[in-house]
């Protein structure tokens, strides 16, 4: 007679994309999985929607976009017909004017005007006579591919503004991989060539042409996700911050501690314990306290932060884009959203819009720690100074707070996270990692939701069969096939140069 295996008993830490679709996969296959969410109302963690008056907005503008059918599918299974397919538009705004994204060189050159161009191939021809023969720097490449003049325009600004470092101190390998195959004489030959002749300048880096967007905002699908968890018996209980984790030597068994908003504390008792924490945070919750070397390699792992100023306006003229890169050094703000093109569901007014302005910051800086009515302020006369809301159009705005949005790449993350890997292995088997913050890796919803999905597998099966650290490898694009650890994707964050040269 075969004996039905036992399910374990699992907990997520974290109901954002990674540990919602861990259970998702777990209470599937009829396992005890409880997710403990720190937030107590709202679902999805980075990926949820928030909600003013009315408006609906998220944290970024969340595409919903994966090269692994199994995430389409899911997502699909998920949400079904609330899923809407929305075509991409975002253009990049310098100087009163709007440009193509990706750049065209003669859209580019158009929009610069005849003395700006001259300057621009100038400073190209520059490039090409005098290049940099040993590019080690973001701006070396750069400058390398367009010349000076273009980076300065088209490069320099938001790439600062979105990671805080001068695109001096960003490694060139960086560049290679985002801007991949594009040099302005690459780009200028694809926009004139006979379309036959055209692949043989080599393309760049494709872009997505349409994506995926639940019509209520990305937290649709995951209080969708965590509905499903609940009706096949698993539990989603909001407002549980855990703060202490500690394993049964003798039984392997966990037990989970997490305090509530009024301070109540509740034990929970799991077999296996699946974190999309961070790390730096999920270091400190151990118990007892790993040896001092493991506890500040967690400790350093570093985060850019990010604030998100929701303007409502007076819904005249605005741009028709799904966002806008802002490249005017003059301004903080570095991208625009406009939330009513990712759907017009999210806003209750047709005669309204809502922006989401961007602004990327390191916690404790002036931006984070400044009071919401100053960032509305400073948001709002952002706006009219770059020309895109009418005086007198903004109605109302509130701010969002967003820290740890991207795991920053320094020069040592990979050997902490490693040292902490490697003691988490020998030393506290049946804790996973996963997700974004969960791994320190830049992972986007489909990369998070795979390693989930591995976690699980690897859980139901009771032993190691997949690889969770290879999910976005930093590598070419794979297609997922058979190996689906190797779910594709280039490295999205840039890292520091080592030794930096004297500015
Ligand atoms: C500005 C921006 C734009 C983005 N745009 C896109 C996009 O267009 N497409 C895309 O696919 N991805 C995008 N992403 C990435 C996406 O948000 C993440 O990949 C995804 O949210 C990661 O999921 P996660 O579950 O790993 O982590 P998170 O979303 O961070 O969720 C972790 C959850 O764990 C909870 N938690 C943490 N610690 C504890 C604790 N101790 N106790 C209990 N709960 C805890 C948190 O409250 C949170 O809810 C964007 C991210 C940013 C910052």
């Amino acid at each position: 007679m075969t004996q039905s295996k036992k399910l374990p008993r699992v907990i997520c830490i974290g109901a954002g994309p990674a540990g919602l679709t861990a259970a998702y996969r777990l209470s599937a296959e009829g396992a005890d999985v409880t997710v403990l969410e720190r937030d107590p109302e709202l679902i999805g963690g980075i990926s949820r929607t928030e909600t003013y008056k009315g408006f609906r907005f998220d944290v970024g503008g969340h595409r919903f976009f994966s090269r692994s059918k199994e995430i389409e599918n899911l997502w699909e299974e998920i949400l079904g017909d609330q899923l809407l397919t929305r075509q991409r538009k975002s253009r990049i705004f310098y100087h009163h004017k709007l440009f193509d994204y990706p750049l065209r060189p003669l859209n580019a050159l158009a929009g610069l005007g005849i003395f700006e161009s001259v300057r621009c191939m100038l400073s190209y021809f520059k490039a090409k006579v005098f290049p940099n023969r040993d590019p080690q720097t973001f701006e070396d490449w750069v400058t390398n591919q367009f010349g000076h003049r273009l980076f300065s325009i088209f490069f320099e600004s938001y790439t600062e503004k979105v990671w805080g470092l001068k695109c001096k101190e960003i490694s060139a390998d960086w560049a290679a991989q985002r801007i991949k195959g594009l040099s302005l004489g690459t780009a200028v030959w694809q926009a004139l060539a006979p379309s036959g002749l055209r692949k043989k300048g080599g393309s760049p880096k494709s872009l997505i042409e349409s994506f995926r967007y639940p019509r209520l905002g990305p937290g649709q699908m995951w209080e969708a996700a965590a509905e499903k968890v609940e009706q096949r018996g698993g539990k989603v209980i909001m407002g549980m911050s855990v703060d202490s984790l500690s394993r049964d030597i003798e039984t392997g068994e966990w037990t989970v501690s997490a305090v509530d908003p009024e301070g109540a504390r509740h034990d929970f008792v799991a077999d296996d314990v699946i974190s999309s924490a961070a790390i730096s945070e999920l270091v400190e919750c151990i118990e007892p306290k790993p040896p001092e070397a493991i506890m500040t390699a967690g400790r350093m792992l570093r985060y850019r932060d990010f604030v998100t100023v929701a303007i409502i306006v007076k819904d005249v003229d605005c741009f028709d884009d799904n966002w806008i890169y802002i490249h005017d050094p003059e301004v903080k703000v570095g991208r625009i959203q406009n939330f009513k093109s990712w759907s017009p569901h999210l806003v209750p007014d047709p005669d309204l819009n809502c922006l989401g302005l961007e602004y990327f910051c390191f916690k404790g800086d002036g931006l984070w720690d400044s009071k919401d009515e100053d960032l509305i302020r400073l948001a709002d006369e952002e706006l009219i100074q770059l020309g895109l809301v009418t005086p007198g159009h903004v109605i109302d705005g509130t701010v969002i707070r967003q820290p740890r949005a991207y795991p920053v790449y320094d020069e040592n993350y990979e050997e902490r996270v490693a040292l902490f890997r490697s003691w988490l292995d020998k030393n506290r088997p049946g804790l996973h990692l996963v997700g974004r913050n969960g791994m320190h890796k830049y992972n986007n919803q489909d990369h998070a939701m795979m390693t989930a999905l591995l976690a699980a597998e690897n859980i139901i099966a009771g032993e190691q069969l997949w690889d969770i650290w290879r999910v976005n490898e930093d590598a070419e694009y794979h297609e997922i096939g058979e190996d689906r650890t190797l779910a594709f994707s280039e490295r999205q964050v840039p890292r520091q140069v080592p030794d930096q040269p004297d500015p």
